[in-house]
């Protein structure tokens, strides 16, 4: 497919384009981009989204984008914001120390329509890293933005659920339609906001490993998942679950964040 500058669509890097500027708008509102805030943006793709957002800060915008057959397409429309930079890399293997100075370490937030192949890996890529993360406002595909945001007890709670939320508040904002996008993809997508306030009263990535172990295999009993995954007796897990009031047949999806922290306190020495 051809857009213009002979620019060609990769499927390979999840080149789906916005335009509409209504929804470009209400991205930038769903982040609450204010005149004074730095931008990052993950894929400057033709510029769409990167103009709405230099167009609502003074702040400085860097974007970082893979493709540098865009090089052309972007130096065109961003050229009469000087407060933005678009820097051609992975994200993925971009060093967090370059991100920070681009922003003379001050905080900043993220705002993205994410390429779909690579959403959550670029999401725990951020999250993960020191860097001073005020927010996170990301398109993703519907159905993870419904995992990250599903309440406990239902089918679509899981490890990404409760490990984002030690992160901070999660709320999803927005769903938007497939039509949206060109090319059009074959799903439909949303916008998650993450307001980062990161749990202090736990370490994060101890109880993100717990989390992992009592997800392991989602139709077992949270007590064979223990068992398997920290190699202990059955007596002895059981005997930590009751301690904690919760039954050893219950499954990982019952349990809130909070009984996560618990867990992780009383299974340290084994993580
Ligand atoms: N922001 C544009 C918009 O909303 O129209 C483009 C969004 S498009 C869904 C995702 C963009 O991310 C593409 O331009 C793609 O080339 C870029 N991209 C894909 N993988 C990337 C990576 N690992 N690092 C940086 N950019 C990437």
């Amino acid at each position: 497919m051809k857009a213009n500058n002979d620019f060609q669509f990769k499927k390979k890097f999840g080149q789906n384009f916005l335009t509409d500027t209504n929804l470009l708008q209400a991205i930038c509102n769903d982040a609450g981009i204010t005149e004074v805030d730095n931008v990052l943006e993950i894929g400057a793709g033709a510029g769409a989204l990167t103009t709405q957002i230099a167009q609502n800060t003074k702040g400085k915008v860097l974007s970082v984008e893979i493709d540098t057959t865009l090089k052309p397409i972007l130096e065109n429309k961003l050229s009469k914001y000087k407060n933005v930079e678009v820097l051609f890399g992975d994200i993925l293997r971009i060093d967090v120390n370059v991100l920070r100075e681009k922003f003379d370490n001050q905080p900043f937030k993220v705002v993205a329509n994410l390429p779909y192949y690579i959403s959550t890996p670029i999401i725990f890529y951020l999250i993960e890293s020191d860097l001073p993360i005020k927010s996170i406002t990301v398109m993703l595909q519907k159905e993870l933005a419904e995992r990250i945001c599903a309440n406990v007890g239902t089918k679509d709670y899981g490890g990404i659920s409760v490990v984002l939320g030690l992160y901070g508040k999660v709320t999803k904002t927005r769903d938007v339609s497939r039509k949206l996008f060109t090319p059009q993809p074959n799903v439909d997508s949303s916008i998650i906001h993450i307001e980062i306030d990161k749990d202090l009263s736990c370490d994060i990535k101890k109880v993100s490993k717990m989390v992992k172990i009592c997800f392991a295999m989602r139709r077992k009993t949270l007590s064979n998942n223990l068992m398997q995954g920290l190699n202990l007796p059955r007596t002895e897990v059981d005997k930590i679950l009751q301690s904690i009031n919760i039954a050893p047949s219950a499954r990982a999806e019952t349990l809130e964040k909070e009984k996560y922290i618990m867990l992780t306190e009383k299974f340290i020495n084994q993580l």
